[in-house]
This record gives structure tokens, C-alpha cells and sequence, in this order.
């Protein structure tokens, strides 16, 4: 779908309004409020449309409200659009660019930015544990030190950058997570709460995966340290496949990454990487090759937008924004 397409497919507020309260409210509509399912719309000649009335607690309610979205004054086109380009990016997207291309300054771009990556990281904790081969990997992101003349700063682990811990499994999703160290006491628990017990684990040589490695079906490791990068099945190309999107992303948009604001980035790149399907591609050579390619537009933003509700950002009193915690414990 091109932006063409796009802007004929949302010709209008109204159109853009009933599109995302399927995406948000796929089981019907719910109040945000209490969670209950009979509600009626409020109709009077003051009244905006697509306000309603809740039937239990009473309280009034859009499709926007305790969602990212709620409190808005833009147009919701103009968050459709921004969600557009998000998707469609294959690397992310900055937010001077977004100003410019759905026409709002740079600050509201960064917020309403922050606001899709809230979701996106809402989708990827939905995933639950990987199964089947599991592989395994850390990355360190952070930036750069301060360039200092005849100082050569050291580079990833005992660094003051973040370790960022990666699970993917071979034929399915991928999960990415801040951790405090690569410890067994921080990574045990973790592996274990990401990873379900039948997977099999592929790692590289680290120690820690050793020990945890024997509460899983089986593990095996690669040893990069002596230039072993595959032996037989065994290899974490997959997981490097992944931590190069995200240095790839590092590179091209958040030059810069906040322990804050972290996660949300991760989240945005695990929902890129989740957000395709196998595509099956003829080669030169009359050959055809399975390559993995991002799901259509629409479908991603229904993915996404079931997360909307108690994913919500609001502004700290130093103009910042702040995550609560999510209404309905999900
Ligand atoms: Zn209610």
C-alpha cells in the first residue's frame, strides 16, 4: 500500500475514527474505565462523535481514551499517518523526519513516536516463551563516551552502555530485553521467564549459559573466541541477524539511547522483526530462496493497536513523558 493508497483509504475523520475502534476494540467495545462491555454512544448536536457513555461506572469514554492516544488534539489521520511511516520504515524512523512528513514540529513527532513504540513494546511482551531452538545472545547499546584526545575508550561488556539481552528462535518470533548484567543471578530468571523449558538453546561461549543451559531440553554453544561460528545445526547466526537490525537502527535513528527510553526502542525493532512472513522468491539462477518480508500495512497496524489500551504515556511535570503502570495487568 502506498501513501496514496493510504490517504484514499482514510479520506476522512470519521472513516479513521471507525477503523481504529475495530483495531483497538477487535472483541467489541469495552469502557477503559471499568472494563465493561455495554456502553452506548452520546448523541446531541454538541456532542463529538465517537463519545460514549458507559453503562457501568457511567463514565465517558473515546476510542482514544487510556490508550497512547488519549487527550489527543491532533487529527487521528494525522496518527495514522504517522503509524504508516513507523511501519513501513524498515529501520525506524527520526523524529525531525516525521515532523516534517506529517507536517507537526519536531517535539509532538518525538511523542507521538515514544507513543507507537509504546505499543510496539505492549506487542512484544505479549509474545510469551519462544520454543524450539531458541538462540541466545547479548548486546551492548549505549552512547558513545565523550572523544577524549589519546583516550581510546573500551568497547561493549564492562562498559557503562546497556546490556541488552536477545532470544530468537530460528522459525519464529524474537524477544529483546534490558538486563542488568550477563550474571547467571540476572540472566537465569530472565532466560527462563523468555524461554519455555522444551526449547533447545544455542549460545555462544559464555559461561553463564552453561549452568543455565541444564534447565532446558539441551543446549549447545558455538565458540567465536576460536573463529567457530556454525557447527552442524549449532549457531547463533539468527540472533546476529537480529542484534545487526538493531545496530542498524542504533546507527540510522537513535544515535543516542536513553536507559529510559531503551525498552521502547527494543520494542520497536523485536515488532519489525515479528511483523513478517516468509516470502517464497525466485532467484536468478530459476532457484527460489524463502525470504522473510513485513506483513501489510493494515494487519501490522491491527497488531499493534490491540495493544493500545493501558498502554498509555503521559507527560512528566519536566515536559518528559512517563509509562504508568497497565490498567488491566497486561
Ligand atoms: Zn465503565
Amino acid at each position: 500500500m502506498n501513501l496514496n493508497q493510504f490517504r484514499k483509504r482514510f479520506p476522512t475523520e470519521d472513516v479513521a475514527r471507525k477503523f481504529l475502534e475495530k483495531a483497538i476494540w477487535p472483541n467489541g467495545r469495552f469502557c477503559p474505565h471499568c472494563g465493561c462491555l455495554k456502553s452506548w454512544p452520546i448523541r446531541g448536536r454538541t456532542t463529538r462523535s465517537g463519545l460514549y457513555e458507559c453503562g457501568g461506572c457511567h463514565g465517558q469514554f473515546t476510542v482514544t481514551t487510556k490508550t497512547p492516544l488519549h487527550g489527543t488534539k491532533l487529527p487521528l489521520r494525522i496518527w495514522l499517518m504517522a503509524l504508516y511511516f513507523m511501519v513501513n520504515s524498515s529501520k525506524g524512523v527520526s523524529s525531525v523526519f516525521l515532523a516534517k512528513w506529517i507536517g507537526v514540529n519536531q517535539k509532538t513527532a518525538w511523542k507521538i513516536g515514544h507513543a507507537i513504540r509504546a505499543m510496539m513494546a505492549a506487542h512484544g511482551n505479549a509474545i510469551g516463551q519462544l520454543s524450539g531452538i531458541v538462540e541466545l545472545d547479548e548486546k551492548y547499546l549505549g552512547g558513545k563516551p565523550r572523544f577524549q584526545r589519546g583516550v581510546k575508550h573500551p568497547r561493549g561488556k564492562g562498559t557503562r552502555k546497556s546490556c541488552v539481552h536477545v532470544a530468537v528462535s530460528r522459525q519464529g518470533p524474537a524477544r529483546a530485553s534490558v538486563v542488568d548484567n550477563d550474571s547467571y543471578a540476572t540472566l537465569a530468571p530472565h532466560v527462563r521467564k523468555v524461554v519455555a523449558a522444551d526449547a533447545q538453546l544455542m549460545t555462544d561461549q559464555l559461561q553463564t549459559y552453561v549452568a543455565i543451559g541444564k534447565d532446558f531440553a539441551s543446549h549447545e554453544s558455538v565458540h567465536h573466541g576460536i573463529k567457530e561460528f556454525a557447527r552442524g545445526n549449532a549457531h547463533v547466526n539468527t540472533a546476529e541477524s537480529f542484534n545487526a537490525t538493531l545496530e542498524r537502527a542504533k546507527q540510522g535513528i537513535f544515535h543516542y539511547i536513553s536507559r529510559q527510553h531503551l525498552p521502547r526502542y527494543l520494542g520497536e525493532v523485536v515488532f519489525r522483526w515479528n511483523n513478517r512472513d516468509p516470502v517464497e522468491k525466485k532467484q536468478r539462477n530459476g532457484l527460489s530462496k524463502i525470504v522473510m518480508q513485513a506483513k501489510p500495512v493494515l494487519e501490522q497496524f491491527d497488531n499493534l493497536l490491540k495493544y493500545a489500551v493501558g498502554t498509555q504515556l503521559r507527560r512528566t511535570i519536566y515536559g518528559g513523558i512517563a509509562v504508568p503502570q497497565p490498567l488491566f495487568g497486561g
